[in-house]
């Protein structure tokens, strides 16, 4: 088939493209286009083996799938199976590794005191800043919540590295209603379901672009390839939404993250799949050790991999996470007044929504704009 008898292309092929592009291949039966930029399918979910220790990794940045969400749950369950994993995370202060999110057991750690869950409330009273009843910024809102002390500790020094901006200038939102565990709880999600899949996050999207009907070009950018493609076809684009109308009004601006790899000669270097680094004379923020993400597996190594992850302005290289500024959410709003005014086009994904979601999240979009956007849209032309 020529490029411009495609009548569905896809741009992406991380979870936004590939659920759309199985959804068009295994319901309406079409021929389906997939455009990929990178050497490999999976966007940022893509997941490798390290030859020399056969570890299983997540070349992007540890991945834990969760959800409470029973279509999304049901639809991924097709593809893959999970193990048992469970996140739990650490946050290294002063040398010592304490639960995080805050429980009893950090709390009591860090206090130095050995409270019982119904002496929380009142303890948490006399260590917060009473003073502040309406958080105008992120630090307001945690000196509310948690007292000088836990701020301090576990998210002052760790907000500076990650956002390298003041938390003062920080909207009070990112720092939201985090909880604090009155138990020993060390759970990271509360989700219904929650592991790592068994074969890897690879094996899912070799499956769900494994319809003959879907054709994928890796190496690809669409920018370079679109004057060759049909100009009235169903374009499902999960790339940069200013990218796409070529910047005309700005950039968005990202944060990006770099992960330096060392391969360490012990089967087990912290114990953990991750470790947050929050005290400021450490300049990564956390550090990752894949071997843990998969504990029904026996590696057969004396040696572990570990990346330790720092967090940047990006500069064009890799975006990671949107920026929540009023003048992105400007920027954003000229663009997506621009899309809605053309047809058959569909900007979805991170990247597309500037907006960081989960993977169940961007499955139940890239489901939601397949029922409720290309169906009925396929519906129309076809009753013409
Ligand atoms: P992507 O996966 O980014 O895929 C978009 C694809 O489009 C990319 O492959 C890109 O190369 C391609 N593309 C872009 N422009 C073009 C172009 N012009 N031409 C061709 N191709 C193009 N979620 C969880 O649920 N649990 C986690 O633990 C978790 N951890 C995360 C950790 C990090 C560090 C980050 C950044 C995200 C994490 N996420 C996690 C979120 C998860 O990565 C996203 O939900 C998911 O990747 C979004 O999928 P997507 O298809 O929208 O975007």
């Amino acid at each position: 088939m020529e490029l411009q008898d495609y009548t569905y292309i896809i741009v992406g092929s991380g979870f936004s493209g590939a659920v759309i592009a199985e959804r068009i291949a295994s319901q309406l039966g079409q021929n389906v286009l997939v455009i990929e930029k990178r050497d490999h399918i999976g966007g940022n979910c893509y997941s490798e083996t390290d030859p020399e220790t056969d570890i299983e990794f997540h070349r992007y940045g540890t991945h834990i799938f969760h959800t409470s969400n029973e279509r999304v749950w049901n639809y991924i369950c097709r593809f893959t199976s999970f193990n048992n994993y469970r996140h739990r995370v650490l946050s290294c202060h002063n040398g010592r590794n304490y639960p995080f999110p805050i429980n009893l057991e950090t709390i009591n750690h860090f206090y130095q005191v050995n409270l019982k869950p119904f002496e929380v409330d009142n303890f948490m009273a006399s260590i917060r800043d009473n003073s502040i009843k309406s958080p105008a910024n992120f630090e307001e809102q945690a000196l509310a919540q948690l007292g000088r002390g836990l701020y301090e500790a576990f998210f002052r020094p760790y907000t500076i590295k990650q956002w390298q901006a003041d938390p003062r200038q920080l909207p009070a939102s990112i720092f939201n209603r985090i909880p604090i565990r009155k138990n020993y709880d060390d759970s990271y999600f509360s989700d219904t379901w929650q592991g790592i899949p068994e074969n890897g996050y690879t094996s899912i999207f070799n499956r769900l672009l494994a319809d003959p009907r879907i054709r994928v070009l890796l190496n690809t950018d669409y920018h370079a390839l679109k004057g060759r493609l049909n100009p009235n076809a169903c374009l499902i684009y999960s790339g940069p939404i200013d990218r796409f109308f070529d910047y005309k009004y700005g950039k968005l601006s990202w944060r990006t993250l770099r992960f330096d790899r060392e391969m360490i000669d012990t089967d087990n270097y912290q114990g953990n799949s991750v470790i947050n680094f929050p005290d400021p004379d450490i300049s990564y923020t956390r550090i990752h050790e894949p071997r843990h993400l998969h504990p029904e597996r026996r590696y057969k190594t004396d040696k572990t991999i570990i990346f330790r992850e720092y967090s940047l302005p990006d500069k064009g290289d890799e975006p990671y996470y949107p920026i929540p500024s009023d003048a992105n959410q400007r920027l954003l709003s000229l663009y997506r007044q621009e899309a809605a005014q053309r047809t058959n086009l569909f900007i979805t994904g991170r990247l597309g929504d500037y907006k960081y979601y989960d993977m169940h999240q961007t499955i139940d979009r890239a489901l939601d704009i397949y029922e409720t956007g290309i169906l009925p849209l396929t519906r129309l032309t076809h009753a013409q």
